[in-house]
């Protein structure tokens, strides 16, 4: 036994459970519901965009925050979507995702002993980056049956150690979409103490019925405390490229950009370049992707309830977080996630990855619906079995 030790960091988390999820579904050849990721192509264009900048040599290191030209795509892209005034010199950096956004951004911000709120369910990621960097993790639950905040709870929440607070609407993995009601709440409360609030926004383009994305730091005087995560993973279908970024004010993004520098030095140069282009198309592109992405919303909420789930028509983001009580048999949420991939043949995630009320956590898995029709077509004939086992 070597009497090496590692740090006592890495002892306050595991390795995460999505991923190992996959690596699970692998193994049994099951369909992979687990990890958000598409299983169908990139846009062509995109993909062309990419092989000339390769072929143009953008193959070395791009500006540590950041090409130029994905830098200013970004800043017009977040004006006129986002209703954010960006300028993208001092308040853009570009990141390895918005995974490293996060990390980066926390690391920037935090001092151990700091306190950040997050909103339970949550990504299972921003466990490891509040540990990392040394926050004091305020779980806030939302509403068990329609994710809405609660007020009070928000409230009480807050004091004088709050030093931000994590936004991620769309919400993986509930789907909820924030209101201005909501965003307004949160903002009042940042302002009353001094909270930043980091946002991740990496679904603002996956929502439904007509509901509109809001940015928090479009909301008036936002824009000096709010740190703005976006990326173009999940909507250009391209979540192995690793191009995410931050938007936030001078003084922030100069923090943000030191722990980037030293972490990655930069994301892909070649992959930020066709980057640039993917953020200039036209609107088409975004209904079409809001159409697809309903399209299989209904397919995958159909198959789950009429497996026997119990579930919530999520308004954004590509997952539907379902209620197993009616189904598992005795069984918790790890349990039957692993029945699920070995009998059943379909992956989904457990849902204590979300939670930290194990009581909550342990009725739940989590589905994607970012898969072909074909694939949830299969998944849901596999699924249909446990009405009949
Ligand atoms: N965001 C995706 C999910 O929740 C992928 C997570 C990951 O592996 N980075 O499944």
């Amino acid at each position: 036994m070597s009497t090496i030790q590692l740090s006592s960091r890495v002892g306050l988390f595991t390795e995460s459970v999505i991923r190992d999820m996959t690596r699970l579904a692998i193994g049994y050849d099951a369909i992979n519901l687990a990890q958000g990721f598409p299983d169908f192509g990139a846009p062509d264009e995109l993909k062309e965009a990419a092989i000339s900048a390769i072929r143009a040599d953008h193959n070395q290191y791009a500006i540590t925050w950041g090409a130029q030209e994905l830098r200013d795509a970004i800043a017009k892209r977040a004006q006129e979507f986002n209703n954010i005034s960006v300028d993208p010199n001092r308040e853009v950096t570009v990141t390895c995702g918005a995974t490293e956004a996060m990390m980066a951004s926390m690391l920037a911000l935090i001092n151990p002993g700091d306190e950040v709120v997050i909103f339970e369910p949550f990504y299972e990621n921003y466990g490891p980056d509040a540990a990392v960097s040394g926050a004091v993790p305020r779980f806030v639950p939302l509403d068990p049956d329609d994710f809405s905040i609660d007020e009070d709870a928000l409230k009480s929440a807050f004091n004088n150690k709050t030093k931000a607070i994590v936004v991620n609407t769309p919400n993986n993995p509930s789907g909820k979409v924030f209101t201005k009601r909501d965003m307004k709440l949160i903002a009042d409360l940042c302002h009353d103490y001094n909270a930043v609030a980091i946002t991740d926004e990496i679904y603002e383009h996956i929502i439904y019925d007509g509901k509109k994305h809001i940015s928090l730091a479009s909301l008036d005087d936002m824009h000096n405390r709010t740190i703005t995560i976006g990326g173009i993973s999940k909507t250009y279908s391209v979540t192995g490229w690793r191009i995410g970024y931050t938007i936030a004010n001078e003084e922030l993004t100069d923090g943000i950009r030191k722990i980037h520098d030293f972490l990655t030095v930069g994301a892909p140069a070649p992959l930020q370049h066709a980057a640039a282009e993917a953020l200039a198309y036209p609107d088409l592109y975004y209904s079409g992707l809001v159409e697809m992405y309903d399209r299989k919303r209904h397919m995958l909420f159909d198959a789950l309830t009429s497996a026997g789930f119990k579930c919530i028509l999520p308004e954004g983001a590509y997952y539907i977080l379902a209620d197993i009580s009616e189904l598992a048999g005795g069984m918790d949420d790890v349990e039957f996630a692993k029945y699920l991939v070995k009998e059943v043949g379909v992956a989904s995630v457990p849902g204590s990855s979300f939670y930290t009320d194990t009581e909550i956590g342990k009725t739940k898995v989590r589905f994607t619906f970012s898969k072909q029709d074909s694939t949830l077509q299969e998944a849901a004939e596999r699924l249909e079995s446990l009405n009949n086992g």
